[in-house]
């Protein structure tokens, strides 16, 4: 839960820096070319697309964090030992190949993950 606050956390201050970013670099050209009145327009314009994107960048990131947050709920499923070697494995240990699907590092013998809910 905190992982996912702290997630959200950098995203915003990375669009503020880029947010930031764009208007100082288009304040610097306006001020070197000298051309306010139809440029301040433009750096608007471009800031307002630039927020567009990166707010569908932020909702992309908030699914794939609820994707990770899925696939941290499989890994509580790994049962405390291998059902094939017997050998002491944990979510962190074995071989993940998928969101719900785990191999032992031992045997490589597929888990049977227990169910989540
Ligand atoms: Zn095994």
């Amino acid at each position: 839960m905190t992982e996912k606050h702290e997630e959200e956390r950098e995203l915003t201050g990375l669009y503020a820096a880029v947010h930031s970013a764009i208007w100082l670099i288009g304040l610097a050209v306006l001020f070197y070319t000298n051309n306010w009145f139809p440029g301040i327009l433009i750096l608007v314009a471009i800031s307002g697309v630039a927020q567009a994107f990166l707010q569908m960048l932020a909702k992309r990131e908030e699914a794939k964090v609820q994707a990770a947050q899925s696939a941290r709920q499989a890994a509580l499923a790994v049962p405390a030992t291998c059902p094939t070697c017997g050998a002491a494995i944990n979510a962190s240990t074995v071989v993940w190949s998928g969101v719900s699907t785990a191999h032992c590092p031992y045997c490589k013998a597929a888990i049977p993950l227990k169910s989540a809910a």
